[in-house]
């Protein structure tokens, strides 16, 4: 699931990349999109529906996992594959595509 301000920022993106304009200037534009989106209370991410109420999607960026969905602090990553090899690396990057949008 995208971003529910996905298309204006498309719609945005579109006049923008046909304008010739600054990094500042573009910064300028998103900055007053972003408020015209506040402005008419378009929130920012999807509504959590698959968030699993269980909590594991905190399990993301620590210490667990084999170090492949994400790169874990202490730098372990195992040996095993990593997703689409490896059952739990599989099921921790599905993890994070849910967390992530
Ligand atoms: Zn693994």
């Amino acid at each position: 699931m995208e971003s529910p301000r996905q298309p204006a920022f498309d719609a945005v993106f579109d006049v923008i990349r046909r304008i010739p304009s600054t990094v500042q200037e573009n910064a300028r534009v998103w900055r007053a999109v972003e408020a015209a989106l506040d402005a008419m209370n378009v929130p920012k991410e999807s509504p959590p529906t698959d968030v699993r109420p269980d909590g594991e999607h905190a399990r993301i960026g620590g210490n667990s996992g084999h170090g492949h969905a994400w790169p874990r602090p202490d730098g372990v990553r195992a040996r095993c594959g990593g997703p689409g090899l490896c059952r739990e690396c599989s099921h921790d990057q599905q993890l994070v595509a849910t967390a992530h949008r």
